[in-house]
């Protein structure tokens, strides 16, 4: 059903040889390697499509135009978006957050109000709130969390209030693995009529995401994580949410008609899409959700678990080992440091022997300093993985703790 020999077959990076050794590609959480299908479709369509979308009445420009409206209707699908007009295209979820907490803040946001995020967040999920902050004089406030990294929902109950504007959470910690229980944190905010963005950056790669499902008012993703090129992302909004914010930039696209004395915007999805989008991109993105869409979202999902527990197992047996995040709901990623050798070290050797793993804060700080470190080693999964790279990161790391 799930043939691993066949699908890395389609990774034509998979074959590589670092420093004499296969390459175990474990940085998955980072960025994750492109499919034939996907780097074909981006070269197809700079030989023989290219042209700007939306602007031309020839051929190619209708052709471009027609092959980046689809890539949108892909997304649609993917996520279970109710309309097209709820999937704009971003540069990644760091633009996706961006263009939110701009558009949200001006519209929404007032001196003395509250935006909630959690102890866990990237930093694209913490920055742009405290920017907006700064802007409008408002507050942010921090669901905290246990020690083993598990969201406190009671705190976060508590810590909503007529004040609070807006909820932001990762669906999925880059660096926990903790899976949010994101269904109660969006059911309590909307109790009290609070939109809740959730960032999915780490949870779209690994399982299959419904925004009806979820009823979640935003969601974020890149495309660049799941298999898609670099330089493309979405920002779900609820139709009725998008409405009612205003334009993030200015330009060609998102507008209806232009004069120097009134302006007027244009209708979802193009208010939000100022300017060339990477069509190319959004091209190759819906490759990519094809392509794992093909596989079953279910069946890589039932793969990396079986990777990401198995990998538990076996790394815990190593002394003085410290996985990091909770043993349950915990999802492809495994942040870990052994004794006290420091991450970095740990990285580079490991890194001698062909395996690409992730060293350092992983861009969450507050994190780092809530769990009392500076850093940590992360191998991350993708669906390309097998049992024998895990063998291969675990005796990579006895290799290292001996050496120390
Ligand atoms: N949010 C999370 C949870 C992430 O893991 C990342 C990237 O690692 C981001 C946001 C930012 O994604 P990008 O750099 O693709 O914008």
């Amino acid at each position: 059903m799930y043939d691993i020999t066949t699908v890395r077959e389609d990774f034509p990076i998979l074959s590589r040889q670092i420093y004499n050794r296969p390459l175990v590609y474990l940085d998955n959480g980072a960025t994750t390697q492109k499919p034939r299908c996907v780097v074909e479709a981006m070269v197809d369509e700079y030989y023989n499509v290219n042209a700007n979308v939306h602007r031309g009445v020839h051929f190619l420009s209708q052709q471009a135009t027609d092959l980046h409206e689809a890539s949108r209707e892909t997304v649609r699908a993917f996520i279970n978006a109710r309309s097209v007009n709820e999937v704009l295209f971003t540069r990644g979820t760091t633009e996706s957050i961006n263009l939110l907490a701009f558009s949200f803040g001006e519209a929404f946001v007032h001196e003395g109000d509250e935006i909630v995020v959690s102890t866990m967040e990237h930093h694209s999920d913490i920055v742009p709130w405290q920017m907006l902050c700064q802007r409008k004089g408002a507050k942010l406030r921090v669901i905290p969390m246990s020690d083993d990294g598990v969201l406190d929902l009671e705190a976060y109950s508590s810590l909503l209030n007529e004040r609070t504007r807006i909820v932001c959470c990762a669906h999925v910690s880059n660096v926990l693995g903790t899976v949010n229980p994101v269904g109660e944190v969006i059911a309590r905010a909307h109790t009290m009529n609070i939109p809740v963005l959730i960032d999915g950056a780490q949870s779209t790669p690994h399982f299959a995401v419904d925004m009806q499902a979820l009823d979640c008012d935003f969601f974020a993703f890149s495309g660049h994580k799941i298999y898609g090129p670099t330089g493309v992302g979405v920002l779900y909004g609820k139709e009725d949410w998008l409405d009612r914010l205003p334009p993030y930039q200015g330009g060609g696209e998102m507008i209806k008609n232009v004069s120097f004395e009134n302006t007027t915007y244009n209708t979802l999805p193009y208010k939000f899409e100022a300017g060339t989008p990477d069509y190319v991109a959004t091209h190759a993105l819906a490759k990519a959700l094809d392509y794992v869409t093909a596989l079953g979202m279910d069946n890589i999902f039932r793969h990396e678990q079986e990777l990401t527990r198995y990998a538990m197992t076996q790394m815990s047996r190593i002394d003085g080992m410290r996985i990091f995040g909770p043993s349950d709901n915990h999802d492809a990623v495994i942040s870990f440091l052994v004794g006290d050798i420091h991450h970095l070290d740990m990285g580079t050797l490991l890194d001698r022997l062909g395996i690409a793993v992730r060293t350092g804060h992983h861009c969450a700080e507050p994190l780092m300093r809530r769990l009392g470190i500076e850093g940590t080693v992360r191998a991350s999964f993708g669906l390309y993985n097998t049992l024998e790279e895990v063998d291969a990161l675990v005796e990579g790391i006895e290799r290292v703790v001996k050496m120390f």
